[in-house]
């Protein structure tokens, strides 16, 4: 079963994830197809970070006769939050209202995403003090 909150994909695994998603079902020979040549990638690499993302449980597999048939255990969308809210987890809770800034300032955005935002900020209910979560006299928070 997929640990949500402990969602780790890595770069290559994103590429593939990107393909799953916009194929619905894949096979290797798929990935293969749509990768290989792009990415330089042997069809072991394909094959290995198939069986990565397997393991993590990012993706399943069904048997089709000889072949396997890969599909995303998550939606797209649902899996980039999640990596999304894991990597704010990992750094000071101070910092984070200064990086999703920083996001903001550096993404390129619909109205419909501009708005979205703005009535998140809207609805948001500010806390009066951040406590600092790093290792205790290890940062320059304070
Ligand atoms: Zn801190």
């Amino acid at each position: 079963m997929l640990e949500t909150t402990n969602i780790n994909i890595t770069d290559a695994e994103w590429r593939i994830m990107r393909v799953i998603w916009a194929l619905d079902t894949v096979t290797s020979r798929q990935l293969i197809n749509v990768l290989g040549d792009s990415m330089d990638w042997k069809p072991a690499t394909i094959k290995t970070l198939l069986r990565r993302l397997s393991d993590k449980g990012i993706i399943k597999s069904k048997k089709d006769g000889k072949k396997f048939i890969y599909s995303a255990v998550m939606d797209e969308s649902r899996t980039v939050d999640l990596a999304s809210k894991k990597f704010f987890n990992q750094v000071c809770a101070k910092k984070v209202g200064s990086a999703v800034a920083y996001i903001i300032d550096e993404s390129e955005l619909t109205q419909d995403d501009i708005d979205n935002i703005q009535s998140k900020l809207n609805q948001k209910k500010a806390v009066e003090s951040i406590n600092c979560n790093c290792v205790p006299n290890n940062c320059d928070c304070d």
